[in-house]
């Protein structure tokens, strides 16, 4: 298990930050990865969770007569 300098730089990648199209270091380094820091990381998710919730929200439509209904 050698890790030198040299192989840290060799392995060096930058891609694009998926939030801001910035540069991102896709290396063990970057904790957040692909992502460029954690703020824009946070950021994805939370888009994701609410394009999910509004999904569900509109699958299942409120029908207060249907409830009444079953009684
Ligand atoms: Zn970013």
């Amino acid at each position: 298990m050698t890790m030198t300098t040299s192989d840290f730089l060799s392995g060096e990648r930058w891609v694009r930050c998926p939030n801001c199209a910035g540069p991102s270091l896709y290396a063990p380094a970057n904790l957040h990865r692909p992502f460029c820091s954690e703020r824009c990381k946070q950021a994805d998710l939370g888009a994701w969770a609410s394009e999910q919730f509004v999904v569900a929200a509109d699958a299942s439509p409120a029908d207060p007569s249907t409830q009444s209904s079953i009684h």
